[in-house]
């Protein structure tokens, strides 16, 4: 296969001072792009700040002869996420890839976590997301050219014990890419989240020892991927971790249909309203919220 490369495009990468966003960064600067490496430097808990980790990502691809800038704006502001995209068009004049990775993490349990943590950590997830891609997007659909990946984890899908707002922010963010995806479709601009595994400083306090190979760079090829021209997927989400790529996606049972319920047809039906055999999957592009009003209206039209 030819290689894929990534000449003349410029890609706006938040939190790529370290672990997996400066893994993507390289790659993608190793292929021709050229980046702009977002990252104010914070603490796993999102305090202080150290222009430091952007800059030396972008001091290595200049010297393995690619192209950055570094900036350290944080994404948590409407004028931060602004003014990230703008340094992408000021240098270079286009955004082209916009990948959201920026991150942090506060712990704590559903019935003790404060108002502030919860909040900070949809501020730089979450609300970053919409942040980046509120600005991004308009340039995109002027270009009618984008690629949007933005980062998800298994916590958005499943959740787990002491980051709620870490997990709602994640499950949020699903919904920001369908969006993107759908209104992005006729601009050629394609929405997609990655769903990362990597051992990285997220990782600190767990004994990963005993853990396969989970570099960043396993990782980087799929968001990559995602980020390319030739990229057929848009509205999915990819879940790469130690070497295993999937994609994740939502389905439906197909589900029971009657003209009226009670609370006891509810519980005498459970098993088959829940009965996972042969599940509908409704693809948010181009139509699938549309898909799955046909397909429940037409079940209430045959019965
Ligand atoms: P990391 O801490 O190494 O990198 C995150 C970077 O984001 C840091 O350099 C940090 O300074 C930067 N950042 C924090 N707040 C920011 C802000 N306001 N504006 C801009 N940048 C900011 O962590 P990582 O493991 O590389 O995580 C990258 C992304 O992947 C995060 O979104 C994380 O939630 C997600 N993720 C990671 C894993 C994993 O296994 N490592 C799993 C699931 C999801």
């Amino acid at each position: 296969m030819t290689e894929l490369r990534f000449d003349n495009r410029v890609a706006v990468i938040t939190g790529a001072g370290r672990g997996l966003g400066a893994a993507y960064a390289r790659l993608l600067a190793s292929r021709g792009a050229k980046i702009v490496v977002n990252d104010p430097g914070v603490s796993m808990g999102g305090d202080g700040g150290d222009a430091g980790p952007a800059q030396q990502v972008v001091d290595e691809i200049i010297a393995a002869g690619g192209t950055a800038i570094a900036n350290t704006d944080s994404v948590a502001t409407p004028e931060g996420g602004a003014a990230i995209v703008e340094a992408a068009l000021k240098e270079y004049g286009s955004v082209d890839i916009l990948i959201h990775n920026a991150g942090i993490v506060r712990r704590g349990p559903l019935k003790e976590l404060s108002y502030e943590d919860f909040e900070s950590v949809l501020d730089v997830h979450l609300r970053g997301g919409f942040h980046v891609v509120r600005a991004a997007f308009p340039r995109m659909c002027d270009a009618r050219y984008g690629r949007i990946i933005l980062t998800g984890s298994i916590n958005g899908l499943y959740g787990n014990r002491d980051v709620v707002n870490y997990s709602v922010a994640k499950a949020g963010l699903i919904g920001l890419s369908n969006v993107a995806a759908i209104e992005g479709e006729e601009f050629n601009i394609k929405s997609n989240i990655i769903l990362p595994g990597a051992v990285t400083r997220m990782a600190e306090g767990l004994d990963t020892s005993k853990f396969p190979p989970m570099d960043p760079e396993l990782v980087a090829p799929a968001v990559a991927w995602m980020a390319h021209e030739s990229c057929t997927l848009s509205g999915e989400m990819l879940v790469s971790i130690a070497g295993r790529m999937a994609r994740a996606y939502a389905a439906e049972t197909r589900g029971v249909h009657r003209p009226e319920w009670t609370i006891e047809d509810v519980a005498a039906e459970i098993e088959a309203i829940c009965d996972t055999h042969a599940p509908l999957r409704f693809p948010p592009v181009p139509t699938g919220h549309l898909d799955h009003l046909r397909y429940s209206f037409e079940m209430a039209s045959k019965n």
